[in-house]
């Protein structure tokens, strides 16, 4: 069944749709933002509906910031946000092992941010940063290894290298070493010609070379959801908006909350064709080209 474009929806059917929840969780990137730049009309869409009086949480698997550091990039942009309306994967890696009373040390691929979450909680880690070069990689001995590891965190890592998998790969060998992944997107948005590959490229080499498989927190798996589910939302009543499938609507779909899909992000209308015709992952219940497109379709 094709998907409703709210683009078509006539003024009565606005007004239920906008009647239907009292909740938004948005995605961050591709939804609000691309980059640095808000998408045109998203800081408006998503301060119209706190006006209307809906509860907003932003959740983004980007696991590069602090929460306070997005609330402060999205207020930039032209967001009321606050801190605490943030649940991001550097959160989810700090809130999931202070959770199970981890008190070793993290082995990261990852960047400062899911460091500073962990450090607010009181958790010890190595990792951040480049490491050997690649052409000395031949040369690690075990002694570089900290016995005091006991668990391998996977997030961004612009600095990600062969020696960097050796380590998380050795550490990993040892079977009470955790295994933790902020997020498995494939690619992030950008726009034009180039590709940059996602967090998912690396937890898959990571996942190759020790030959386990990682606990991924991030949309849209079970972590998330449970946490999401803890909330005290009512599922019904609450809209997750995303531009992407199989992390944002398949979150969606998994919490039984209603879904809205923009194309402004990574899903392109040829995606979604094909997600149509392959039925998977799960479709959104709405489809709109961008959520500044909510604009013009708010009673006035
Ligand atoms: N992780 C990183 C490092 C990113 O740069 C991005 C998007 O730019 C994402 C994840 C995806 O974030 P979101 O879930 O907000 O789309
Ligand atoms: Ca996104």
């Amino acid at each position: 069944s094709a998907v409703f474009n709210l683009k078509d929806a006539t003024k009565e059917e606005i007004q239920t749709f906008l009647n239907s929840f009292d909740t938004v969780l948005t995605d961050c990137d591709g939804v609000l933002w691309i980059d640095n730049n808000a998408i045109p009309g998203s800081p408006e869409t998503m301060n119209q509906f706190r006006k209307l009086g809906k509860k907003i949480f932003y959740v983004t698997n980007n696991s590069t910031k602090i929460r306070s550091d997005f609330a402060i990039k999205a207020q930039e942009l032209g967001f009321i946000a606050s801190a605490d309306e943030i649940l991001s994967t550097a959160y989810l890696v700090a809130h999931y092992l202070k959770g199970i009373g981890f008190t070793k040390k993290v082995y990261m691929i990852g960047s400062n941010g899911i460091g500073e979450e962990l450090k607010a909680v009181g958790i010890r880690y190595i990792g951040v940063g480049p490491d050997h070069v690649c052409s000395d990689f031949k040369s690690m001995k075990p002694s570089e290894l900290d016995s005091e590891v006991g668990a391998v965190v996977v997030g961004f890592d612009e600095h990600v290298s062969y020696p960097k998998f050796m380590k998380a790969a050795s550490y990993l060998d040892s079977e009470d070493c955790l295994f933790i992944a902020t997020n498995t997107d494939e690619r992030f948005p950008k726009g034009g010609s180039i590709v940059v590959p996602g967090t998912g490229t690396l937890v898959k080499a990571v996942e190759t070379c020790s030959q386990r498989k990682a606990l991924v927190l991030g949309k849209p798996h079970a972590y998330v959801r449970k946490f999401l589910e803890s909330c005290g939302l009512d599922p019904a009543r609450t809209l997750m908006i995303g531009d992407r499938c199989n992390t944002d609507i398949e979150l969606g779909v998994r919490c039984g909350f209603q879904t809205l899909l923009v194309l402004s992000g990574v899903t392109s209308e040829r995606d979604l064709e094909k997600i149509r015709t392959e039925k998977k992952p799960p479709l959104p219940d709405v489809v709109l080209p961008k959520l500044g497109d909510l604009m013009a379709l708010f009673p006035s």
